[in-house]
C-alpha cells in the first residue's frame, strides 16, 4: 500500500517581513499506481509544498495533515520520511563535496533498509541502474553534484529512485535544464520506477513537454498557493495551448 493524503495543507515561509502564508490548503490524495502532474504558473507554490512534504525546516505547517498510509508525515524528521518511504528530487540538488555517488548512494540505501546492501548484489544493481540511465560507469566516483551538469544532475536522481525504491516519488522539476536525449532517459527512468506498480508519483512541472514521456493520470493546476482546477492528462494539453493566463484573470477577478 502507498496513499500519500494531503488534507488542507497550510504553509507559511518565514521572510524579513515576518512570516508569510504560501500554502492556503491544498487537498491531494495520491493512490498507489497513480501519477498525479501539478502544473502551474512560477511563484505558485509549487516547490513549496514538496518541501512541506519532505520537511524542510524553512517551511511552517500551520494547518490540516499529511500522512502516508495513515501515519503522520509532519511529525517525523526528515530521515524517518525518507525510511517511511517518501523521496524528494529536488529542484535545486545540493553539493556533497567529497562524498562520491557510490558511497552516497550506498549510505542512503543503508539508512533507508536500516541494514547495509549486501555488497555483490548491490555493485551489480549500481551498474545496472547506470547503465539503464546511460551514464559512463567513472560517475560513481565523483563527489555528489559537484560540477554535475543540469542534466547529470536529474539523472542521479533518477538515479537515486532506481536503487532506493520509495513508496511514493516527489519530482519537482525533473525536466528543467534537460534537452530532448537527457528528457527522455529521465522520463524512462520514471517510467521504470512507475511500472512497479505500486508506487505513487508527484509530478512538479511548469511545463506540459515532460508529460509527452510520463503520462499523468491527474493533473492539478496550482494557482496562488491552491489546486485552481483538477483534471486528467487532456487538462496538461489544453495548458500547453492557452497558458495559466484565464487562470490569473480569475484572480484579478475575484475579490
Ligand atoms: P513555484 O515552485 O511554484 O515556482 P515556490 O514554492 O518556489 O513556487 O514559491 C512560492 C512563493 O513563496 C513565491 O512567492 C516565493 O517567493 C515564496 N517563497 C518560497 N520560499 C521562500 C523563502 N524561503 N523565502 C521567502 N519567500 C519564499
Ligand atoms: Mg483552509
Ligand atoms: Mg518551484
Amino acid at each position: 500500500m502507498a496513499t500519500l493524503d494531503i488534507r488542507d495543507l497550510h504553509v507559511t515561509v518565514e521572510t524579513e517581513d515576518g512570516p508569510k502564508e504560501i500554502l492556503k490548503g491544498v487537498d491531494l490524495v495520491i493512490r498507489e499506481g497513480e501519477t498525479h502532474a501539478i502544473m502551474g504558473p512560477n511563484g505558485s507554490g509549487k516547490s513549496t509544498l514538496a518541501y512541506s512534504i519532505a520537511g524542510h525546516p524553512k517551511y511552517t505547517v500551520t494547518g490540516g495533515s499529511v500522512t502516508l498510509d495513515g501515519v503522520d508525515v509532519l511529525a517525523m524528521s526528515v530521515d524517518e520520511r525518507a525510511r517511511a518511504g517518501l523521496f524528494l528530487a529536488m529542484q535545486y540538488p545540493v553539493e556533497v563535496p567529497g562524498v562520491s555517488v557510490s558511497n552516497f548512494l550506498r549510505t542512503a540505501k543503508t539508512a533507508i533498509d536500516g541494514e547495509a546492501p549486501k555488497l555483490r548484489t548491490w555493485v551489480k544493481d549500481v551498474n545496472a541502474a547506470m547503465g539503464a540511465m546511460k551514464m559512463d560507469p567513472t560517475f560513481a566516483t565523483r563527489s555528489v553534484n559537484e560540477g554535475f551538469s543540469g542534466g547529470e544532475k536529474k539523472r542521479h536522481e533518477i538515479l537515486q529512485l532506481e536503487l532506493l525504491d520509495p513508496k511514493v516519488a516527489v519530482l519537482d522539476e525533473t525536466d528543467s535544464g534537460l534537452d530532448i536525449d537527457a528528457l527522455k532517459i529521465v522520463s524512462e527512468g520514471v517510467n521504470r520506477y512507475k511500472e512497479k506498480g505500486d508506487k505513487g508519483v508527484l509530478l512538479i512541472t511548469h511545463y506540459t513537454r515532460i508529460l509527452r514521456y510520463i503520462k499523468p493520470d491527474f493533473v492539478h493546476v496550482f494557482v496562488d498557493g491552491r489546486i485552481a482546477e483538477e483534471g486528467g492528462s487532456e487538462l496538461a494539453d489544453r495548458l500547453e495551448a492557452e497558458g495559466y493566463d484565464r487562470f490569473h484573470d480569475d484572480e484579478r477577478l475575484s475579490p
